[in-house]
């Protein structure tokens, strides 16, 4: 199995309860990632 390199394609973006900044993401493969931002700092939870 080669290695895969994902490709992120942005499937939009969300603002929570909590007035944070939520991208979900997704590769063709089928992987999904949900990316969340604080708007106060920026910085991506860990
Ligand atoms: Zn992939």
């Amino acid at each position: 199995m080669s290695q895969h390199v994902h490709v992120r394609l942005s499937h939009g973006l969300a603002i929570t309860e909590e007035g944070d900044l939520v991208e979900k993401t997704g590769c063709q493969c089928g992987a999904t990632w949900t990316d969340t931002y604080r708007v106060e700092d920026g910085q991506p939870e860990p």
